[in-house]
C-alpha cells in the first residue's frame, strides 16, 4: 500500500520510501512543517528496522549486476538521471524552498544545475578509473577501483539536494548501490530524486530512499553490518555516534562535519571586496557549514571594514525564500531559532558587544536578524561553537602571527577565507589549519578538487579522485616483468 502524493505548493511529491524501484509506505510517520510559516506540508514515512532491512536487501540484490556494468555502460543511465533532474527543475526549486527554506533563486541558479552536474561529472570521470597503471622496474601494477558494495548516504537539512547528489554521483558511477536517508526536516527533494531515478531507468534497488528521523531510521541504517561504506554530512555529535556504530562493524565512513571557519582581513586587503564577501556569510540565514563566521580583522582597518560591512547588512532583504528579491530566508526549525538566540544571549551576558542584530527578526517566527558580536574572547562559547545561524563574531589582530593563532584556535578545521594583497593573503592562507581556504574569494568549488575538513570538521575527503578512493575498493593486480622464482631469501 502506498500513500497519496502530497501537494506542496502545487508540486506532487511522495511521502513514502523508495525501495527496490517502488514506493513503500511506512507503518509510522512524522509531521513535516515549512520553515517559512510553520504550515504543515504533510506526513512523511518513518522507516523502522524492517523497512531499512528491505532497502538494504534490495541494494544488495541489485549490486552484482550494477557493479558488473562498465563505467561506460553506466554513464548513459546516469546522464538520463541528470536529465530527469533538469526536467523537474522547477519542482526541485519549489520543494526545497518550502521544506528547507532555501532561496528559490539560489535553487534555480545554483543548486539544481549543480545537482545535475554532480551526477554527470562523476559519471564521466568514472571512465578514467579503468586504465590506471603503475609501471615499476619489477612489475606492472594494474590499479583497479572496484565497486565497494552497498553505500549508506546520510544528509543534513541545510543543503539536501546538493549533498545527496554530491555523494550519489560518485557512489553510483563507481558501481555501488545506495540507501539514502534524507534529513527529517527537509526530505522532499530526496523523494523527488527517487522519481528521477525511476524515470531514468536505473535498475530496481540501485538507488533506495528511506525516510525518517536520525534516532530511529538513521541509527538503524548505520549499525547494519551489510554496508560497505557510510558517507555522512552533518553535525559532530551525530558523526560520533555514526563512527561508533560503523566502528563496531569496521565499515569505512566519510564524515563531512561542521565548521567555525575564520574570515581573515589583512591590513593590505581590498576592504570593499572583503566586506561584500563577508556579507555573504549571512546567506541561507548562516546555515552554511563552510561560512567564515569568525571575522578576524587587522586592528588598523577594523573600523572601516565594519562600516563597509554594515552598509551591506542594512541592505540585506530578509523574507520569504520564494520571493526572488529575498537574500536571507528563514531558520529551519523553531528549536534552531531558540538555539541561535541562546548562543547570542549567552555571549552578550558574558560581555560581548552587540554591533548589530541580536534578536529574532520581525518578518516571522523563524527568522533571525543578521547579527555581529564584537569583544569576544577566544575561549568563549560564541567563538568556539558552531552557531549555524546568521551570527558572526569580530576579533582584531595586530600581525600575521596573531591572525594565524586566532584562526587556528578552535577545534574545527573546515574552511577559511583570507583577504589581502594576493601574495600576502596566500602566505597567511597556507598557515590556516583547515581542509580548504579561499584567497580573496569565497565559495569557489570544483568537482575535481578535494573537499572535507580536519580536526572536528571531519574525516576523509570527497570530490574528484578522492570520492572514488572512498567509494571503491582500490586493488593492485601485480604482474612481474621477469619470471618469478620463489625463494625464502626473497624480500
Ligand atoms: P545532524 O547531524 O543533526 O543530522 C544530519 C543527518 O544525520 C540527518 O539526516 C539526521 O537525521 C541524521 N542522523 C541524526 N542522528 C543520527 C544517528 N544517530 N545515526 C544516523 N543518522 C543520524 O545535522 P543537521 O543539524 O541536519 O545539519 C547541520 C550540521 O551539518 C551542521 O553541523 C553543519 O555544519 C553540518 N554540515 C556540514 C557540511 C560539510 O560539508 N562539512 C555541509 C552541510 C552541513
Amino acid at each position: 500500500m502506498i500513500n497519496p502524493l502530497l501537494d506542496v505548493a502545487g508540486i506532487a511529491v511522495s511521502p513514502d520510501h523508495f525501495i527496490d524501484g517502488r514506493r513503500a509506505a511506512s507503518a509510522q510517520s512524522f509531521e513535516l512543517r515549512s520553515p517559512i510559516d510553520e504550515r504543515v506540508l504533510g506526513r512523511i514515512g518513518e522507516a523502522r528496522a524492517d523497512e531499512v532491512d528491505a532497502a538494504i536487501v534490495a541494494a544488495q540484490r541489485a549490486f552484482p549486476a550494477w557493479a558488473a556494468l562498465t563505467a561506460r555502460e553506466r554513464r548513459p543511465l546516469l546522464d538520463r538521471f541528470a536529465d530527469e533532474i533538469g526536467r523537474r527543475a522547477d519542482a526541485f526549486c519549489v520543494l526545497e524552498a518550502n521544506d528547507a527554506g532555501v532561496l528559490l533563486s539560489r535553487m534555480r541558479h545554483g543548486v539544481v544545475p549543480r545537482a545535475m552536474q554532480n551526477i554527470r561529472w562523476f559519471a564521466e570521470h568514472a571512465l578514467t578509473l579503468q586504465d590506471r597503471a603503475i609501471d615499476t622496474e619489477q612489475a606492472h601494477h594494474l590499479v583497479r577501483h572496484d565497486p565497494a558494495g552497498v553505500v549508506a548516504i546520510i544528509t543534513p537539512w541545510n543543503a539536501p539536494l546538493m549533498l545527496a547528489t554530491w555523494k550519489l554521483g560518485p557512489a553510483l558511477a563507481a558501481g555501488n548501490t545506495v540507501v539514502l536517508k534524507p534529513p527529517e526536516w527537509a526530505p522532499l527533494t530526496s523523494s523527488l530524486l527517487a522519481d528521477c531515478a525511476a524515470a531514468a531507468g536505473l535498475p530496481a534497488g540501485v538507488f533506495n530512499v528511506v525516510q525518517g528521523s536520525g534516532a530511529a531510521t538513521g541509527a538503524t541504517l548505520v549499525a547494519d553490518p551489510r554496508l560497505a561504506r557510510i558517507s555522512f554530512t552533518g553535525s559532530v555529535p551525530t558523526a560520533k555516534s555514526i563512527a561508533q556504530a560503523a566502528g563496531a562493524n569496521l565499515v569505512a565512513c566519510s564524515l563531512e562535519l561542521g565548521g567555525k571557519s575564520p574570515f581573515i582581513v589583512l591590513d593590505d586587503a581590498d576592504l570593499a571586496n572583503a566586506a561584500a564577501t563577508a556579507a555573504l556569510m549571512y546567506r541561507n540565514a548562516g546555515q552554511v557549514c563552510l561560512a567564515g563566521t569568525r571575522l578576524l580583522v587587522h586592528a588598523s582597518v577594523a573600523d572601516r571594514f565594519i562600516d563597509l560591512l554594515r552598509g551591506h547588512v542594512e541592505r540585506l532583504v530578509v523574507g520569504d525564500p520564494r520571493d526572488e528579491a529575498t537574500e536571507v530566508g528563514p531558520i529551519i526549525h523553531p528549536r534552531q531559532v531558540e538555539r541561535v538566540n541562546g548562543f547570542v544571549q549567552r555571549a552578550l551576558a558574558a560581555g560581548a558587544t552587540l554591533v548589530w542584530g541580536g534578536a529574532p527578526h520581525r518578518y516571522g517566527a523563524q527568522y533571525y536578524q543578521p547579527t555581529l558580536l564584537a569583544n569576544v574572547a577566544q575561549d568563549s562559547e560564541i567563538v568556539q561553537s558552531e552557531v549555524f545561524g546568521p551570527v558572526l563574531t569580530l576579533q582584531t589582530f595586530d600581525g600575521d602571527d596573531e591572525a594565524v593563532t586566532l584562526a587556528n584556535g578552535t577545534d574545527y578545521g573546515l574552511g577559511g577565507v583570507c583577504y589581502g594583497a594576493t601574495e600576502h593573503a596566500t602566505d597567511v592562507a597556507q598557515r590556516v589549519c583547515s581542509g580548504f581556504v579561499w584567497v580573496n574569494s569565497f565559495g569557489i568549488r570544483d568537482l575535481a578538487a578535494p573537499f572535507g575538513g580536519i580536526k572536528r570538521s571531519g574525516i576523509g575527503r570527497e570530490g574528484g579522485d578522492w570520492s572514488f578512493d572512498f567509494f571503491c575498493d582500490v586493488k593492485d593486480v601485480i604482474v612481474p616483468k621477469r619470471p618469478f622464482r620463489a625463494s625464502f631469501s626473497q624480500r
